[in-house]
């Protein structure tokens, strides 16, 4: 397998982790960052591409803005400073992305919005029109209610699952961490880069250590896990360095960075998610014109449905029969 290009994709979502937007010293957003990567983020929309932005940073710049005390932060505090930093972080991107005349559109979401099917087609929709209207979603977990039990707590699974909710391409991890490396590279100095993963093994899993930082919460490990929810659903993954100046461009430049291929194209590992996951609550049966139709790979039409067995609603799993009855 050959290494993308930034360019091979078409519809992206870029997850910023909280040390890269945060400067807890100072108190506030690291704003020309920001302002770099919102640059990066035009010249793919400008591009005709589809960019979606799941910003970390609520907690971190809450905290910052409040001179909370360093250390980990109990739930309710860290559920309250949230509240203060993510209508700062929701302002500040409006105003960067606005810049280039790219209207933010703030998508805040729980574990259950993106779990329950129903849910997750009304996110998706709403998604969908944003990406229709040329507008950048700016996606958060809602910290402040989410409660242990039923939270994700980091924002690369919650980005995983956006970029399969939104039919992404390419899903981009931006932290403090270049990639994966076959040991961890903070206690082993002859930690290998792993530049290309084409498929997410048990070995792949081994060397995923403990590289959490400061106020995020997200290690090595819940990017891999996020590697799996994308690369079994069709969506690219790859993680790369937000310490540097435009981490997009760089990425684009084939700067360093670790590559998670899917192994299938998004339409079928989408219809694999669909047959494998789901409990089918009905039957259609269509005519054979419409049987010819669905194998070419178009949309189903009421006229070729011949046939309704069981009761269903929007979001469900149906079996599609034939006329000769064949599945
Ligand atoms: N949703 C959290 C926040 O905005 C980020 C969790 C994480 O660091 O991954 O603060």
């Amino acid at each position: 397998s050959k290494t993308p290009s930034l360019t091979d994709f078409r519809r992206i979502v870029v997850k910023v982790g909280s040390s890269l937007l945060v400067d807890a010293g100072a108190g506030k957003l690291k704003e020309a960052w920001l302002a770099a990567l919102a640059d990066d983020i035009a010249k793919l929309h400008k591009e005709k591409r589809d960019v979606l932005v799941v910003s970390s940073g609520a907690i971190a710049l809450g905290r910052a803005v409040l001179k909370l005390p360093k250390g980990a932060l109990k739930l309710e505090d860290s559920q309250a400073a949230a509240a203060v930093g993510q209508i700062a972080l929701a302002r500040r991107w409006t105003e960067v992305l606005g810049k280039h005349g790219i209207i933010a559109g703030q998508v805040l979401v729980t574990l259950g919005d993106t779990e329950e099917r129903t849910r997750y087609l009304n996110a998706r929709s709403t998604i969908g029109k944003l990406l229709e209207w040329r507008s950048v979603p700016v996606i958060n977990e809602i910290d402040a209610v989410a409660t242990t039990e039923i939270r994700y707590g980091d924002n690369d699974r919650l980005a995983a699952r956006v970029a399969t909710m939104a039919s992404a391409d390419l899903l981009v991890l931006l932290s403090d961490v270049d990639g994966l490396y076959d040991a961890p590279p903070a206690q082993n100095t002859k930690a290998k880069h792993i530049p290309l993963v084409p498929r997410i093994t048990r070995e792949i899993e081994a060397m995923a250590g403990d590289a959490a930082s400061d106020h995020a919460r997200g290690g090595m490990r819940t990017k891999i896990e996020a590697g799996k929810i994308a690369t079994t659903a069709g969506v690219h993954m790859v993680i790369a360095s937000g310490h540097v100046d435009n981490p997009l461009s760089a990425i684009a430049a084939g700067g360093r960075a670790s590559w998670f291929l899917t192994p299938a194209n998004p339409v079928t590992a989408r219809k694999k998610w669909i047959a494998g996951s789901l409990e089918p609550k009905g039957t259609l049966t269509i005519d054979a014109g419409a049987v010819a139709a669905l194998r070419r790979g178009k949309s189903l039409l009421p006229a070729g449905v011949i046939r309704v067995d069981g009761a269903f609603g929007r979001g469900d799993a149906v079996i599609i029969r034939g006329p000769d009855g064949a599945e």
